[in-house]
């Protein structure tokens, strides 16, 4: 321990009670802590697995890919997925102050106002558009920053007259249904990522009455009964516990909060025996419902204007100097939201473009020239998938099958494939002329005939990191949480984050998981 830190553990070892124990500190935690610590009279406690983001590539926005698979990563690897040639698909996961929302891709795209009143279908008006599109003001004019990209590339600006010539439009992003194309809006003061550590619970940490405590991962909520009464977590190579005198709120995320629910006694009752792990409350929704976006991304060979020299020491001192320039880029700099059959009431695709060969996520040998990539997103799948635990050490990953594109009749598979042959008809469009050169993913490819775009969704196809519902909310009595986001069949227990969602937006997930945290604080203190 540095001896900022052996400060801070002081400081938390004075107050080893709290009012409320927040667990995790990402896109919804930092803004449950920072809330409820606004009541000078509420003790807060808050625990992240993870470090401090101290890490210059959480900053710099073109760096994000440089966390993957490292000690700010939870990486994550699913189950072998049958539909895409049995390939286990790595899924990255913030573990750090600001959790996930330390390492995206910065995009702030709300979704449809269909979205949230589908929400309010599965748990009451309160969570329907007319309601909630308060807190999305309250949001974006105030602790998150929204901004325009600083330095599009040009083949942004390319890819934007190109979608045009193919009937599609351009559209304001974030309207209560925006059907169409646009510059992709993100979370960057000044050119430098705006997480909601950065937002939330950094102006929050002077305050007295709120300790956060980092490198704490919690092994388990800690019942005396039925009632959640505080939490047992790691630090320091040792085991502590924290009580809550009035609640316990799970942050960890769509992967995390399922599996500390089930290695504390709620799940499904067969499952946690499997496991040796006593039984709270029988609760088998827990890690199902699980739903992802999956992307399909072509890549194609350009002669320049891409993010390739963005490591340049020329860039470097653009972006020190000006914060301008190519290390600004959240790489995926537009998109644009499609339907893939005309007769949909609601779209189900979106298509985005990357001025970057962003092939295996950036994380596979370096690409050594200029390319670009394009693809569709599928943002309504039918597919549903499970979290389940591997073992009751908390330590273990837990067991991720996110079944994509398993649904009975196909219709996942036939959208991605209806986004690949519009994405094909974008790249060859006359503003690309000249733009795009030899096709790059998938491999070995001259055209981009069916039989080659289906090679490419099944070889290619990554997760775009939005996996939520795995600890759904819901009016019914199965659901895992009610509509307050208590945890059903349990007292003071409450989670907050991504795996509430009872279905996915068609946007991306980091601005309904902060408006979550801030609904959650509002529940809460309410
Ligand atoms: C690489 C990547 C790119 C993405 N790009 C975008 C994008 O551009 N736009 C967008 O809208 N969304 C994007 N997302 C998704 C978005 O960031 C997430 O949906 C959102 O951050 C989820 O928020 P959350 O609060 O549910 O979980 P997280 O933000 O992941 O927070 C969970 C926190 O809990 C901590 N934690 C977990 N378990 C424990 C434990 N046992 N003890 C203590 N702490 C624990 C974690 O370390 C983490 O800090 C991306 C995600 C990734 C990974």
């Amino acid at each position: 321990m540095t001896s900022k830190e052996s400060r801070e553990f002081s400081k938390f070892c004075a107050a080893v009670e709290a009012d409320y124990v927040v667990v995790g500190t990402g896109s919804a935690g930092a803004v449950l802590a920072n809330r409820l610590s606004a009541q000078p009279s509420v003790q807060v406690v808050a625990l992240e697995a993870g470090p401090r983001d101290k890490d210059k590539f959480i900053h710099i926005p073109a760096g994000f890919a440089k966390l993957m698979r490292g000690a700010m990563d939870w990486d994550y690897q699913t189950e072998p997925q049958k539909e895409l040639d049995g390939r286990e698909i790595y899924w990255p996961r913030g573990k750090m102050l600001g959790g996930s929302s330390s390492m995206n891709a910065m995009m702030w795209v709300r979704g449809f106002a269909a979205d949230y009143d589908e929400w309010a279908e599965h748990a009451g008006e309160q969570w329907g558009y007319a309601n909630i599109v308060r807190y999305f003001d309250r949001i974006e004019n105030g602790p998150l920053i929204i901004s325009r990209q600083r330095s599009p590339r040009p083949s942004t600006a390319a890819w934007l007259t190109a979608v045009q010539e193919c009937g599609h439009r351009i559209d304001p992003p974030d309207q209560a249904a925006p059907e169409g194309f646009c510059e992709t809006r993100v979370n960057q003061r000044w050119g430098a990522r705006w997480s909601t550590a950065d937002a939330y619970l950094k102006p929050a940490l002077k305050r007295e009455n709120l300790t956060v405590l980092t490198e704490a991962a919690v092994t388990k909520v800690v019942f005396d009964g039925n009632r959640a009464v505080g939490v047992e977590f790691e630090h320091g190579g040792a085991r502590h516990v924290v009580r809550a005198r009035r609640e316990v709120v799970l942050c960890g995320g769509a992967v995390n909060s399922p599996q500390l629910l089930m290695l504390s006694g709620i799940g499904d009752r067969d499952h946690l025996a499997e496991h040796g792990v006593d039984l709270i409350q029988h609760a088998p929704d827990v890690g199902r419902n699980l739903i992802d976006h999956l992307a399909v991304l072509l890549g194609f060979d350009v002669p320049d204007n891409t993010l390739f020299a963005a490591e340049k020491p020329i860039e470097l001192l653009n972006y020190l100097l000006r914060r301008r320039g190519m290390l600004t880029s959240n790489l995926g700099e537009a998109y644009g939201i499609v339907k893939s059959r005309p007769d949909l009431e609601l779209p189900d695709l979106e298509l985005i473009f990357a001025p970057t060969p962003y092939f295996e996520e950036g994380i596979g040998d370096p690409y050594d020239r200029h390319a670009v990539v394009m693809g569709p997103i599928l943002l309504k799948p039918r597919s549903r998938g499970t979290i389940t635990l591997r073992s009751s050490d908390p330590r273990a990953k837990p067991i991720i099958d996110p079944r994509y594109l398993t649904d009975d009749d196909g219709a996942d598979r036939a959208a991605l494939m209806a986004g690949l042959r519009m994405t094909a008809t974008i790249a060859a469009s006359p503003a690309l002329r000249g733009v795009i050169g030899k096709i790059a993913r998938p491999l070995f490819a001259d055209t981009l005939d069916d039989e080659t775009l289906e090679r490419g969704l099944n070889s290619l196809s990554h997760t775009l990191y939005h996996p939520v519902g795995t600890c759904r909310m819901g009016n019914d009595g199965a659901s895992v949480v009610d509509p307050q986001l208590r945890v059903r069949g349990v007292e003071r227990l409450r989670v907050a984050d991504a795996s509430v969602m009872p279905t996915i937006i068609r946007g991306h997930t980091h601005a309904p998981t902060v408006l979550i945290g801030e609904k959650a604080a509002d529940l809460i203190l309410s």
